[in-house]
């Protein structure tokens, strides 16, 4: 599709040989060093640009359609977040699968692509990282203008086999996360019966946040150790399900007259569940979450 020309998201970002790419020198410090560290590199190497910035400060909340993201995951909730965080809590995103093109876990490809025979969305990856990099762009730019420390990492590559690889978004989040942060890696779940629904899976390797909680309240959840625990809350970073990759929720983000107010609307509610989620008060006029409840009865939007 034409739009996805020029909504190409570059596979290697940044390029290598940047001073500020590769391996992060994870053993090096201590723990009480390292997220300063890794909030540094971080920070230089993976901020959207000033415009991708300027263009998301341009668009005006958009307050999403109960339903919106399609059903919640029709799961129980068998965990509640108590655990209150500093409301100076870095937050660090990730887009889920930025390191696995190509090989076992690369994440679905969407009802469109999948069943219908659209084109991808950009050809060398599947739509649903394609996705995951849009949101965790629009989230941390949105974040930053309201002055949330909120970082975001991409993998310089998208193929690492090992998920222990340092360059990885389990490592780099595991480590946020044990050094005190909050890492947050954004995803789209399958479309059909393969896909669950939108949901938080909370880290299940400490105790539980009223951050996780919020999440919860605005996207749903997933029971605390769903599947056995995956790899990401095992390692200390919490899972996001947006919805399923179809229906109501995709055909919105694949209209090019559409996409940008979509994904801004998706951002937002999640940085309102930050913003509450973090003790802060939101500022007037945010809006993003679903009235609590309506995951039961939400449709699927006939994808
Ligand atoms: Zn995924």
């Amino acid at each position: 599709m034409l739009e996805a020309v020029t909504d190409s998201i570059p596979l290697r970002h940044p390029q290598p040989g940047s001073s500020t790419q590769g391996p992060l020198p994870l053993g090096l410090p201590g723990l009480g060093q390292l997220l300063p560290l890794l909030v540094s590199l971080i920070g230089l190497s993976a901020v959207p640009s000033a415009s991708a910035q300027g263009a998301f400060a341009r668009l005006p909340p958009l307050s999403l359609s109960a339903g919106f993201t399609g059903p919640r995951a029709p799961l129980p909730k068998d965990w509640v977040g108590r655990i209150p965080l500093a409301p100076e809590t870095p937050i660090l995103v990730l887009a889920g699968h930025a390191d696995s093109q190509g090989i076992a876990g690369a994440g679905t490809s969407g009802a469109a692509v999948a069943l219908r025979g659209a084109a991808p969305m950009q050809a060398d990856i599947q739509d649903e990282l394609y996705w995951n990099l849009r949101t965790a762009a629009a989230v941390v730019a949105l974040g930053r203008s309201r002055g949330l420390p909120i970082q975001l990492y991409v993998p310089p590559v998208r193929d690492i086999a090992s998920g222990d690889d340092p360059r990885t978004n389990w490592s780099i989040g595991k480590a946020f996360a044990a050094a005190g942060g909050y890492a947050l890696e954004i995803h789209y779940d399958a479309y059909g019966p393969d896909g669950i629904g939108s949901g938080l899976m909370p880290p299940i390797n400490r105790p539980i946040s009223q951050l996780d909680e919020s999440l919860a309240q605005a996207f749903g959840s997933y029971p605390r150790l769903f599947r056995g625990g995956l790899g990401a809350p095992k390692r200390g970073i919490a899972l996001l399900e947006i919805g399923k990759l179809e229906g109501k929720l995709e055909a919105s983000l694949r209209d090019p007259r559409r996409r940008e107010a979509s994904i801004a609307g998706i951002a937002e509610r999640i940085v309102a569940a930050i913003e509450l989620g973090l003790g802060l008060n939101p500022p007037p006029g945010a809006v993003g979450n679903e009235p609590a409840g309506t995951g039961q009865q939400a449709s699927s939007g006939g994808g």
